[in-house]
């Protein structure tokens, strides 16, 4: 069986996800959701889809009664999936949500709750918890290669551009660069520690406050705290390139991955050598790896369900919190 999936949000990210899904085995665009009929009419085409599959946001309930359509993958702005989650998931059908997956832990949680309630799957587009490389050395610090873990660093970062984009827009992107590319620290952090962090602290800097206003962060520098004792020490920022590097360092050894998380090719090593998985479109690997989750209950190394996505909400909750009240703030799940 092949996992039939509705796009919803046809912007940029979703393009890249549409042409990459052109290479999977076990997952097809059936179906599309979008407010601009012109887009509707030209990805149709390009990407083969029947027009009876197409549907706008005042309609999509209406895919409820659409075999053609066993998930909807959510590629919106990130304050519109929490209530857009909710309603496909009301209509019987699974969700595959973006990153952030809602604009806080609550959003999340309700989330997760509801698509329970529904008898459906919900799952975070966290492409990274695919790449071969990445998994590799998971799978490492599993075997314990790198012995008892004690440090990981994570910078996470571009310098943003058009000052009008919703990623600038508190309203829709519930925040500045957290929200955005720091999560990908915040969810490393996770994945290569391999525990949830219990406190957090954090620091912010603004140096333009036209570009990033009230409630869009800029940059914020955040540590974790670890059950076992690993503590954490991560950058956030809409304001610095060529940052996207994750280093871990255990008892035994150490892994560097730079970069760790942008589309590709992920480079890497640890000190036994080199890692050198061949590359291949992260999206392409995550939409069959998510059929196989959905259609075949295949669990993976690392979770990409809801609990996943809400408990990175959690943290970012917290790491607001740190930043504001200037204190160790516990995280509590
Ligand atoms: P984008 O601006 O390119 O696309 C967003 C789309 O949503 C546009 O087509 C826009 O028309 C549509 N939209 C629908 N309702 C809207 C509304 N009310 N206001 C504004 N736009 C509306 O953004 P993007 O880069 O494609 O990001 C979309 C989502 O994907 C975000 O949640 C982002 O965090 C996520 N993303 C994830 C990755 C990843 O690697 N996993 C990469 C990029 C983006």
């Amino acid at each position: 069986p092949v996992l039939k999936v509705a796009l919803m949000g046809l912007g940029g990210y979703a393009s890249r996800v549409a042409d990459a899904m052109q290479a999977c085995k076990k997952a097809r665009i059936t179906g599309l959701i979008s407010g601009t009929p012109e887009k509707l009419t030209s990805w149709q085409q390009k990407y083969n889809v029947s027009a009876k599959n197409c549907y706008n946001y005042e309609n999509f309930d209406a895919i409820k009664n659409n075999p053609e359509i066993d998930a909807v993958y959510i590629l919106t702005p990130n304050a519109l999936h929490h209530p857009q989650a909710l309603r496909v998931a009301a209509v019987g059908k699974h969700v595959i949500c973006e990153k952030p997956m809602a604009l806080n832990a609550r959003q999340g949680k309700e989330m997760v709750d509801a698509c329970k309630k529904a008898g459906k799957q919900l799952l975070v587009g966290y492409r990274m918890h695919f790449e071969a490389n990445t998994v590799d050395i998971i799978q490492k610090r599993i075997n314990g290669n790198f012995g008892k873990i004690l440090f990981f660093q994570g910078l996470s970062g571009f310098r943003i551009g058009n000052p009008s984009q919703w990623r600038l827009n508190k309203e829709l992107a519930g925040g500045g660069a957290m929200m955005d590319i720091g999560i990908y620290s915040v969810n490393g952090a996770r994945y290569m520690v391999g525990e949830d962090p219990v406190w957090v602290t954090a620091q912010e800097t603004k140096t333009n406050s036209t570009l990033f206003k009230e409630g869009v962060d800029e940059t914020i520098q955040f540590q974790l705290g670890f059950p076992g004792g690993a503590v954490a020490s991560c950058l956030s920022t809409y304001n610095m390139n060529n940052l996207d590097r994750f280093f871990l360092n255990g008892e035994k050894g150490f892994t560097e991955l730079y970069p760790a998380s942008g589309y590709g090719p992920i480079k890497g090593r640890t000190h036994q050598g080199e890692l050198n998985h061949p590359h291949v479109a992260h999206q392409t690997t995550q939409m069959d790896e998510m059929a196989a989750i959905l259609l075949e209950n295949k669990k993976p190394l690392v979770p990409v369900d809801g609990i996943e996505g809400w408990k990175d909400l959690v943290i970012i909750d917290a790491i607001y919190k740190a930043a504001a009240t200037g204190k160790k703030e516990p995280i509590m799940y």
